[in-house]
């Protein structure tokens, strides 16, 4: 189906202001994950972003999404809660970044180490404003909030 991997296309993962593609061949394989635990098709509203297009948009300096290793999606059909309990069942996620919006969609990234937020009325926040992170992952995730 998708031209960049099977379910996801170069169109939707590219920079929206001028097209340039950078992407991580780890973020696709963590999404091709995550599009297999929903067994949903996976929305991905934002991917690479030039730097210029990046500070359009409000980002944060050095953004993941700058380096092509985070997309914001959301699975039409699935609650946050539910979206970001399937993000936390794909490694490259749980050992990277998870972000809720208040928006109704997720931030994933597969950056190296650990980080997790909610963005709450503008505002980054700690991830449990949002969801809450069963039990058994809760101690995990107690480190590291910067945003992406
Ligand atoms: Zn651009
Ligand atoms: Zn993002």
């Amino acid at each position: 189906m998708g031209d960049l991997s099977e379910h996801f296309s170069k169109a939707e993962l590219a920079c929206h202001c001028c097209g340039q593609l950078e992407i991580d061949a780890r973020l696709i394989a963590a999404l091709e994950s995550l599009r297999t635990l929903a067994n949903k098709p996976v929305v991905v509203h934002d991917g690479y972003r030039c730097l210029g297009h990046n500070q359009n948009v409000g980002g944060v300096t050095q953004s993941e999404h700058t380096l092509g290793t985070a997309a914001d999606i959301d699975i039409p059909g699935l609650s946050l809660q539910q979206m970001y309990e399937l993000a936390l069942q794909v490694p490259a996620f749980f050992n990277g970044g998870i972000g809720v919006y208040d928006g109704g969609f997720l931030h994933v990234d597969v950056r190296v180490h650990e980080a997790r937020w909610a963005r709450v009325r503008g505002q980054y926040v700690g991830i449990q404003h949002l969801v809450t992170t069963p039990a058994t992952l809760l101690a995990k995730v107690q480190s590291g909030s910067q945003p992406a």
